[in-house]
């Protein structure tokens, strides 16, 4: 559904469409872009909008201020309730694509996924809650349910309704819409995509999210752990790959070589890939015993203690669930980093550790020894260290890995300032004033 010359004409008369927003993501995965009017789409297409990139976070400063849009036409679309059309695109810099745009690295990933003979394809489960926020950051919940609660203590069924009505437009298919465990938490799940149109999903849905809770006065976050001992927002990711049109997770009995390949490729780089999956100071609050998020590294079939799930659906529903990532995570870079880690186990033929079907939580701490069970990193700083150490996973965020690291070592290193001053201590799992002002909005 590009749009061609004629399809501006059309939205140009028929729905009254001046504007196109230009949207790529910075270093954090939020949504950055100009409005450029609609006339100007063909040479957004064809040359590239110029505009200056100095100010976006993780984004080079003045050497790389010089940056052109080039629009990708297959994701054009209409936001009807605000009357302009956005589309994604690339960057460049001069005639080379640009190191550090988000987007461009997922591309790189699967091209080289591709020549592996495999395509991505990722279904995400994003939670969020709906606030009131009174004053400064003092959180109000709007609602009282629960799990799979119905009417009476769900008093956002309405607004979730609505997001899944704006979906379509922006070219998702909202598949379950819920309650979460959380008070005043929701999941709405869309259909999977290739994995690069579900990373552009993503970015679709949470704008959608905020926009309509905004509308009803309210606030939606998708900050990992917004309420220290309430459930956090994670986003678990259904993965499979394809191949020659069929899924290769497909085994005889069970699962193939291959998925068993690529869950061993994901548990080996599991501690680099969280600083990518869980990119925030925030997301470590949520890695914590009690509340159906990760800790340790295993997997298993029916195990929700477990990172790794693989869902009892065979035939072509085959497919893995990755529990660790959160949806603060850019979702270009983790995808990237993600199926990069598989690649590996699939390349070198890596054979995943027993599965357990035990509660892990529960274990103690020989048992899990003892089964070679280990724990995800604790922190910000001590999963960016691991990345360091990581090969892999590093190559697979390319050029923009330097920026990545650059930026996210700073923001590690504000929040160790900020607890000093607070004299707070630098293990603590309460959520901070801080983490509040800078990521309430991600
Ligand atoms: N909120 C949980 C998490 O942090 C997931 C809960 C669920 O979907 N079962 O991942
Ligand atoms: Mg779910
Ligand atoms: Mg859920
Ligand atoms: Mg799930």
């Amino acid at each position: 559904n590009s749009l061609s010359m004629s399809g501006v004409k059309h939205a140009l008369e028929s729905k009254g469409v001046r504007f196109i927003q230009l949207i790529f993501v910075d270093i954090n995965g939020v949504p950055k872009g100009m409005e450029v009017p609609i006339e100007r789409y063909d040479e957004a297409i064809d040359d590239g909008i110029a505009f200056d990139g100095s100010s976006i976070p993780g984004f080079e400063g003045i050497e790389d201020s010089d940056l052109i849009f080039k629009v990708d036409p297959s994701t054009y679309a209409e936001i009807p309730w605000e009357g302009v059309s956005r589309v994604y695109g690339y960057i460049y810099k001069g005639d080379k694509p640009y190191h550090a745009d988000p987007r461009g690295v997922l591309r790189n990933a699967l091209e080289e996924l591709e020549k592996a003979g495999f395509k991505a394809y990722i279904g995400p489960e994003p939670e969020f809650y709906l606030f009131r926020k009174n004053g400064s950051w003092e959180l109000q919940i709007p609602d009282s349910g629960g799990y799979f609660d119905l009417v009476t203590l769900d008093k956002a069924r309405g607004i979730r309704r609505e997001i899944a009505l704006r979906m379509p437009a922006l070219g998702l298919i909202p598949e379950v819409l819920h309650h979460e465990v959380g008070k005043a938490q929701h999941e709405i799940d869309f259909r999977y995509d290739e994995a690069l149109r579900t990373a552009d999903n993503i970015i679709s849905f949470k704008h959608i999210v905020k926009a309509t809770a905004e509308a009803h006065g309210l606030y939606a976050t998708f900050m990992p752990k917004p309420l220290y001992g309430f459930p956090g927002n994670g986003m678990h990711l259904h993965i499979s790959l394809w191949e020659d049109g069929k899924n290769a997770f497909i085994g005889e009995d069970g699962l193939s070589e291959t998925a068993l390949h690529f869950i061993a490729g994901i548990l080996k780089h599991a501690k680099a890939l969280t600083a990518v999956t869980n990119p925030t100071v925030n997301s470590y609050k949520r890695l914590v015993p009690g509340y159906e998020a990760p800790v340790y590294i295993s997997w298993g079939y029916r195990n929700r203690s477990a990172l790794i799930r693989v869902p009892a659906f065979w035939g072509n529903g085959a497919r893995i669930e990755y529990r660790c990532p959160d949806p603060s995570a850019n979702p270009y870079l983790a995808f990237a980093a993600i199926l990069m880690a598989g690649l590996d186990g699939i390349r070198r033929k890596l054979e995943p550790s027993a599965y357990v079907e035990e509660n892990v939580y529960e274990m103690d701490g020989s048992k899990r020894e003892s089964l070679g069970i280990d724990t995800l990193p604790e922190s910000l700083g001590e999963a960016l260290e691991l990345l360091e150490k990581d090969k892999v996973v590093r190559k697979a965020l390319g050029g923009a890995y330097w920026n990545f690291r650059t930026y996210k070592e700073r923001e590690w290193e504000e929040y160790l300032e900020y607890l000093g001053a607070k004299g707070l201590p630098e293990g603590t799992k309460k959520v901070t004033e801080w983490e509040m002002e800078r990521y309430f909005h991600v």
